[in-house]
């Protein structure tokens, strides 16, 4: 492969924070970047806790016990996202139960969310927690999510992984619901090469959630546990290489967003991209585009493919897993048709404007099967 979809941007600055870490001998899962790179993240989202995590999806498993989902539950869970936000909820031994998106933002449907909620309450069974998912780097539209959960008394998780720099009418991507996770995977907006972040407004809730990724362990000479902990806290080391990567965070959002215009530019009369609705400051995470017929995608894919670039079909709808065959779902054919017609590009914030031309050149060439 020649140009990957979303490899990791990394360089001297990163260089230079792994070296001290390792130069100081914090090599030991524990020690200062840790707390330096939960404060960082804590400060771009306003609120005071943050726990540093071995995967975005341990920070969502960990979010859904920190509001207190337990085994028998259900959790509304946005449908088009990456199969580990519904793989959280069964971790918890709950039940998810998919929710479609609006057009207009590819994000769960505040309209769709509100009547599954209506017919729940008819039901006598409310779930004990909603998960919503930010959308390639695109926040939901949270007022009226929030408005309708808090009504009921119900918390939300905000599924931020891939939304790292991105607003909601200015605010901040992560800190829109209860608590929020981000994700540091190599392919997202910044990376510690494996690694995710669980962010709450609670200095208590954050305390909890360390004690539960370090094995909950009691304060006592020996090893105490009263429960069942985890193993799920990000190493020091790695904490360095995302205190670099978190320090570029404004210019790789404005090199991805940069990116996108030019797509935008050299394929207007091509494709559609992911709609951006005025209240959404997206970080630019990937650019998807829409064909207008559904056989494109594959043709496109695989042009590129010859050519050695690497894109990718969008997330394959949760309702339309095989693994979650049998959940409840509120569907009204959103996203299985966005996800239809839809392609992910090559979108590194390394990618130069000729790579950009590049591909764009490959995917306006007319070709039929
Ligand atoms: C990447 C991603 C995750 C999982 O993050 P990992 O760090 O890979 O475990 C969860 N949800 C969404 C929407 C993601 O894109």
């Amino acid at each position: 492969m020649r140009i990957y979809l979303s490899p990791p941007d990394v360089g001297e600055v990163e260089r230079a924070f792994m070296n001290e870490a390792f130069d100081g001998g914090w090599i030991a899962p524990a020690g200062p970047d840790l707390a330096a790179f939960e404060s960082d993240v804590a400060a771009l989202t306003g609120w005071p806790g943050a726990v540093a995590l071995s995967s975005g999806t341990a920070a969502l498993h960990l979010a859904l016990l920190s509001v207190g989902v337990q085994p028998g539950d259900d959790v509304l869970v946005s449908s088009f996202t990456f199969s580990a936000s519904a793989n959280a909820v069964r971790y918890c031994g709950a039940e998810p139960v998919f929710i479609d998106s609006e057009s207009s933002s590819w994000n769960m449907s505040p309209a769709l969310l509100a009547d599954e909620l209506a017919e729940c309450r008819r039901r006598n069974r409310l779930p004990a927690a909603v998960m919503v998912v930010d959308l390639y780097g695109q926040c939901a539209d949270f007022d009226p999510i929030m408005a309708a959960c808090r009504e009921l008394g119900i918390p939300v998780v905000e599924d931020s992984a891939e939304a790292l720099g991105a607003t909601y009418h200015g605010r901040p991507a992560g800190a829109l619901a209860d608590v929020g996770v981000f994700s540091f995977n190599g392919n997202k907006i910044i990376t510690t090469s494996g690694g995710g972040m669980l962010v709450t407004p609670s200095v208590e809730v954050a305390e909890r959630v360390r004690y539960l990724s370090t094995q909950a362990r009691q304060p006592a000479p020996h090893y105490e546990h009263t429960e069942v902990g985890y193993n799920y806290r990000l190493s020091n080391l790695l904490a360095a290489l995302g205190r670099g990567q978190f320090s570029r965070l404004p210019e790789l959002v404005e090199r991805r967003r940069q990116i996108n215009s030019l797509y935008r530019e050299l394929l207007a009369d091509v494709c559609s991209f992911m709609p951006v609705p005025g209240w959404s400051g997206w970080n630019g995470w990937l650019t998807c585009v829409q064909f207008a017929d559904g056989s494109q995608p594959t043709i496109v894919r695989e042009a590129l493919l010859a050519e050695g670039i690497e894109s990718r079909p969008l997330w394959k709808p949760m309702h339309q897993q095989p693994a979650f065959a049998g959940c409840r779902n509120r569907v009204d054919g959103t996203s299985g048709s966005v996800f239809g017609r839809g392609l992910c590009l090559p979108s590194g914030s390394a990618l130069s404007d000729g790579e950009v031309a590049e591909v764009a050149a490959l995917v306006r060439r007319p070709r039929v099967r």
